[in-house]
């Protein structure tokens, strides 16, 4: 049997970057994999997808060339190049991912539990002071007629042709990049979402901002729709207010979550399930059906349901090393067009919680740098503390959303208020200064 100081399962962004970490703490460390290194992230999830939507960018500035003064004739979508160009870009990182694993017992093969702290792996036992279950999720389902028609998301990367129209049952985030790739190239995209607004977790008014956004330009979007049945033929049934309503397309595609992927005999470790994630402490160990600790054993990331980002599974992997402690301040963002994020409390929380809070907002509409790229859509919106002056929450729709939040997350982070942050001078022009009129407000 081999022994290290730590035995990682799954080599997602959770597992392999803890493996790094720990090695660079100079620990001993076995890293099982049953696929490719880099797990959902790089290989089905915000790698391939960020290709296609820099290709989708692309394809909408092209579009509009003629705004800024350059004729472009030829505006035909190549899927075939496309698709070369992201499975480049994924083999690229993953070859990079493998590089950096010189000095860890890899091992590729799937692990099954056969004790309650040993682990078998292409025929070897192996174990560990300190194990990490990093096995990440996989593609929820829905369980209506028809379903197995429908492409998952990981389907839906591997197309080889783009389709004429596509329905996305699910208006999350996986489900909202997808419509805004695919009606950038092109296609006629409906989507179909059950809640009352898209982006269930995001400020309603933001959510409600990029669903008109995406419907201007040309996206069906469909809320309150409680999908019934898929047909053979293409058509997708669902309920609106009452009323039986069907659309037809030639793909139908869902995006209605993600859901853990526990190892085999997982239950050999005593440790508690709770809908179908793997429950753990804020330190990330393992928890027992009377909410004890189990000392030494520990699940990051997707697979413990807390929050299915790839940098809170990396965040949770320096968690369960004692790097560091937990923290709920995770930004999140999602890369359609236009792009929109968010960090801390929404609107909606605040009021919930009888908070004293203040709303500062800014649009691109007035921030130079955006006029001159030609993307005003949208705005940045903050929520401050009536009393402290600490931000509460920051919530943007625009351009480059995804990187502004960062700055807002570290102000919050460190607990900035609102008059600190406008104390930094900001560089001009940029979309960042729209953050400061925000909060300026
Ligand atoms: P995973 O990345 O799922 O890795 C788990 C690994 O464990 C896999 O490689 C699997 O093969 C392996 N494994 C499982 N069981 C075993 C076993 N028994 N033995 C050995 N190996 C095993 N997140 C973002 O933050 N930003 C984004 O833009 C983003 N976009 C996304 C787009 C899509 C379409 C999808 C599907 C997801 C996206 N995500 C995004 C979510 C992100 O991919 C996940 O949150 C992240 O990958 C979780 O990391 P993980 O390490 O927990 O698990």
């Amino acid at each position: 049997m081999t022994k290290s100081d730590i035995l990682i399962i799954g080599g997602g962004p959770g597992g392999y970057e803890t493996a790094l970490r720990a090695r660079k703490l100079g620990m001993s460390v076995t890293l099982i994999e049953r696929g490719e290194l880099g797990g959902t992230c790089l290989n089905r999830g915000c790698i391939p997808t960020k290709a296609l939507c820099r290709s989708a960018e692309v394809a909408t500035l092209l579009s509009h060339s003629g705004e800024f003064g350059l004729k472009s004739s030829d505006n035909s979508v190549d899927f075939t190049a496309v698709s070369e160009r992201k499975n480049r870009i994924v083999a690229e990182l993953r070859e990079g991912v493998e590089s950096l694993m010189k000095d860890v017992n890899l091992i590729r093969g799937e692990a099954v539990f056969v004790g309650d702290r040993v682990i078998s792996a292409n025929g070897e036992l192996f174990t560990a002071d300190r194990i990490i279950i990093a096995t990440g999720s996989k593609p929820a389902s829905l369980n209506i007629p028809g379903f197995d028609l429908a492409l998952t998301s990981d389907r839906l990367l591997s197309l080889d042709a783009l389709p004429k129209s596509l329905i996305i049952i699910g208006g999350g985030v996986i489900g909202m990049e997808f419509a805004s790739i695919f009606s950038a190239f092109g296609v006629e995209v409906t989507v179909l979402e059950y809640c009352d607004e898209i982006l269930p977790p995001f400020d309603k008014e933001i959510a409600k901002r990029l669903r008109m956004s995406l419907k201007r330009r040309g996206i069906n979007i469909v809320t309150g729709a409680q999908v019934t049945a898929i047909l053979p033929d293409g058509t997708v049934t669902f309920l609106s207010k009452g009323k039986e309503k069907s659309v037809v397309a030639e793909i139908c595609a869902i995006a209605v979550g993600r859901q853990p992927v526990i190892p085999d005999r997982f239950e050999l470790t005593g440790a508690m399930i709770e809908r179908g994630a793997i429950r753990v402490d804020d330190t990330m160990q393992c928890l027992r059906q009377d909410g004890s600790s189990i000392s030494g054993l520990y699940a990051i990331g997707d697979v413990n349901g807390r929050c299915m980002l790839a940098h809170a599974a990396s965040m949770h992997g320096e968690v369960a090393l004692g790097l560091r402690e937990l923290t709920g301040l995770i930004p999140s963002a999602v890369f359609t067009q236009p792009e929109c994020a968010m960090v801390g409390l929404t609107e909606e929380a605040c009021l919930s919680q009888a908070l004293d809070f203040k709303v500062g907002k800014a649009t691109f509409r007035a921030c130079g740098k955006a006029v001159a790229m030609g993307e005003t859509d949208g705005l940045v919106k903050v929520i401050v503390d009536a009393s402290s002056d600490k931000i509460l929450g920051c919530h943007i729709m625009g351009p480059h959303a995804a990187d502004i939040i960062q700055e807002a997350t570290i102000a919050m982070t460190n607990g900035l208020t609102a008059q600190q942050v406008c104390e930094c001078v900001f560089t001009h022009p940029t979309l960042s200064e729209t953050l400061k009129a925000a909060l300026l407000q």
